[in-house]
């Protein structure tokens, strides 16, 4: 019998509930100085301790992650922490595509496969001197927003991108991707894709709350107008949302030329859990600023299942119930490599 592994961290209590839930075993790579945190959960069988998670790539975390069966379940404090060079070493069986999660954290093939995916997306200022109308600049990687701004104009930019390399968040321009702006209601669509049932689910739409940049709102704009400081969007908490029914058929779309898209640019396509980020406008057409090709934090809000998993299911259905779910029917069908990589 296959064990469930994570890294302790994002979503790993949802992720190890839903393996218990299914009766799996399950195993977590913990950092030292949240080992308290961790113990208090009885879902946790084994803590792997580590120092760092890198140590994941060693052959003493290795070894014991191969002798319990263990398939490792990718989330973004992985791809925060891991070039995807180091993620592709990694020998333990991860759940899903990981050659796709190069094609998240590289903004030029994050492009081209939203491109491919038909999806709309506002468009990128290749140079700070075409700044022409509002524009987000955004780091590389997943920094989950932080550090990100806002500039109106070439001078605006400068003077911010020029306080974060004084606070050491950056080097200079090409540590920035700059993108038009866009305006509306945010919404995090996730979804499920088993390449065993050859089926696509919408699991839930979340929003974010994001700080700094959420607590500008509730100031004044004339004292919006004397804060100096870069407005983040860091990430603090996730809320859930539902969307008029009407815009559901375009939800399954979106999510079904993603599949298909991925499966043309990065064999074996896409599987398991996947989330496309944006931002519908006044006449509710969405545009697409980002992808995450793995389980998004935004899928904790649903531990006991979302008002769209109830369509599906007659039980709650987590994500992390849903993916220990695919890799027991995998397991039990013989068609483990699947849904690995
Ligand atoms: P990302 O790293 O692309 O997910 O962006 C982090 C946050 O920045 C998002 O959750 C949004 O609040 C905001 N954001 C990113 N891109 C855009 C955009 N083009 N227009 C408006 N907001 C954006």
């Amino acid at each position: 019998m296959v064990s469930i592994a994570t890294l302790g961290s994002h979503c790993a209590l949802q992720l190890l509930k839903g393996a218990k839930d299914e009766g799996l075993e399950t195993l977590l790579i913990c950092e030292k100085k949240r080992e308290r945190l961790y113990r208090r959960f009885n879902f946790i069988d084994k803590l792997i301790l580590v120092d760092a998670f890198s140590e994941i790539l060693e052959q003493k975390c290795e070894s014991i992650l191969q002798k319990n069966n263990s398939v490792l379940i990718p989330h973004g404090t992985l791809i925060a922490q891991m070039d995807s060079k180091q993620i592709e070493s990694i020998k333990t069986p991860i759940f899903g595509n990981k050659h796709i999660l190069r094609w998240e954290s590289d903004r030029a093939l994050k492009e081209q496969l939203m491109k491919e995916a038909k999806l709309e997306t506002p468009k990128s200022v290749p140079n700070p001197k075409e700044i022409n109308g509002l524009v987000i600049a955004k780091r590389h990687g997943a920094a989950g927003g932080k550090g990100y701004f806002l500039a109106s104009n070439e001078n605006e930019y400068n003077k911010k991108r020029d306080q974060l390399i004084k606070e050491g968040m950056i080097n200079g321009d090409n540590d920035l991707y700059l993108q038009e702006y866009t305006s509306g209601v945010l919404a995090y669509l996730q979804f499920f894709y088993s390449p065993l049932k050859n089926e696509l689910e919408f699991f839930g739409v979340d929003k974010r709350h994001e700080s700094d940049i959420d607590g500008l709102s509730r100031i004044p704009a004339e004292n919006q107008l004397n804060t100096d400081t870069i407005s983040s969007f860091n990430v603090i908490a996730n809320s859930p949302l539902v969307l008029r029914e009407s815009l559901l058929d375009d939800v399954y779309t979106m999510g079904e030329n993603f599949i298909e898209a991925s499966s043309k640019l990065v064999p074996p396509g896409m599987n398991g859990p996947f989330c496309i980020e944006g931002v519908y406008d006044e006449n509710a057409k969405f545009t697409s600023f980002e992808f995450s090709a793995r389980i998004v934090a935004g899928t904790n809000i649903f531990m006991n299942g979302s008002p769209y998993t109830t369509l599906i299911y007659n039980e709650p259905m987590s994500m992390g119930r849903r993916i220990a779910r695919e890799i027991k029917q995998a397991e039990t069908e013989n068609k483990i490599s699947k849904i690995i990589t």
